[in-house]
């Protein structure tokens, strides 16, 4: 039997390159995006579509009734953590209220099974004896993109029990690079992550970027993130799904590789590729970014079986420079 699952968000960055790779392992992908920032060409033609947004519990009703849905991969929010600051509301509603409706929705119709995105946001701004960070670590936001998915978590957690429904909850590190294989990659408008912005300084997209904050207590001042490749991101999913579709229990788990690089090794991995050198400037801190965030990756590792494949700031940055060049 061929397992539906409705990835929500799915004409999206994340959501997209999951719809692909389920296609890959022998499920049938139902895909519920609002184009906010999502893209029609990102889904393979002949993929269920419903046009709408995730707080719409009339369409959530009819999803779950006109289609078979095994299990729900939850992608749509939004994800910029300047805007949450400036613009909170628009992540408790997008976020945590979508969220809620969702569950709601699932609850009443009998789908039990969710994989949540939630984020590295949720730690906050993590002591230094907190790094790598483990997912019972305390979670204590400083932004509002991370309280909005931290409430979604217990939301998740309190709705799961209640109502007979497992989850695994994906704490992702910063995703970046696009698909190896080509088929999709990073194409949200106004995009504002790193690796981004850098490749499309690369491409001649932008004139130049900013480095933001070099006064961070870190080796050389700027921030340290730990990038994990989009397709070990989908990865871990896909072992979340078949986690829970053999009826496994709840769980939170980091997904990022365990090390991280600052802002200025990732320009300079990116100017070793060859393609030219990245116009930057020192500007001011941005606001909400914690000086420090790398995954302790043992749970997701150990729980799930994941075994990254593209653990390599390189292959990284080279396939997010592939993808940016193949859309010129
Ligand atoms: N960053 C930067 N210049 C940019 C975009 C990002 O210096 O044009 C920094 C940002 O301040 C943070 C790191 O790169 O320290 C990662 O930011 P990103 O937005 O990629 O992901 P986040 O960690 O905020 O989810």
């Amino acid at each position: 039997m061929t397992h539906q699952i409705l990835v929500t968000g799915g004409a999206g960055y994340i959501g997209s390159h999951a719809v692909h790779h389920l296609i890959d392992h022998g499920y049938q992908p139902v895909v519920l995006d609002d184009f906010s920032t999502g893209r029609h060409e990102a889904i393979p033609e002949g993929t269920p579509l419903y046009e709408g947004n995730v707080g719409d519990p009339h369409l959530l009703a009819t999803v779950f009734s006109e289609q078979n849905i095994t299990a729900v991969m939850h992608f749509a929010g939004s994800i910029v953590v300047p805007e949450s600051v400036t613009n909170p509301g628009k992540y408790y509603a997008n976020n945590t209220g979508n969220t809620l409706m969702l569950l709601t929705a699932m609850a009443k119709a009998g789908v039990s099974r969710l994989v949540f995105s939630s984020t590295a946001a949720v730690y906050g701004n993590p002591d230094a004896k907190f790094i790598p960070i483990v997912e019972d670590n305390p979670t204590e936001p400083i932004n509002p993109y991370g309280m909005s998915k931290l409430m979604s978590e217990r939301m998740i957690a309190d709705m799961t029990t209640a109502h007979d429904m497992s989850a695994v909850v994906l704490r992702y590190f910063n995703v970046a690079g696009a698909d190896m294989k080509g088929r999709v990659g990073q194409s949200t408008p106004d995009a504002t992550h790193l690796i981004k912005i850098a490749t499309q300084v690369l491409t001649g997209q932008r004139d130049g970027m900013s480095i933001f904050g070099t006064d961070y207590d870190t080796p050389d001042g700027t921030c340290i993130r730990d990038y994990i490749h989009i397709d070990d991101l989908i990865a871990a999913h896909l072992l979340a799904l078949d986690h829970l579709i053999k009826g496994g229990e709840n769980l939170t788990l980091n997904c990022g590789y365990g090390h991280g690089f600052s802002v200025k090794e990732v320009i300079t991995a990116i100017n070793a590729l060859g393609e030219g050198e990245i116009n930057v400037t020192l500007a001011d801190r941005r606001d909400g970014d914690p000086a420090r965030l790398i995954a302790d990756s043992s749970a997701c590792r150990n729980r799930l079986g994941w075994t990254p494949r593209h653990d390599d700031l390189t292959t990284i940055v080279r396939s997010a420079l592939a993808w940016e060049k193949s859309r010129q």
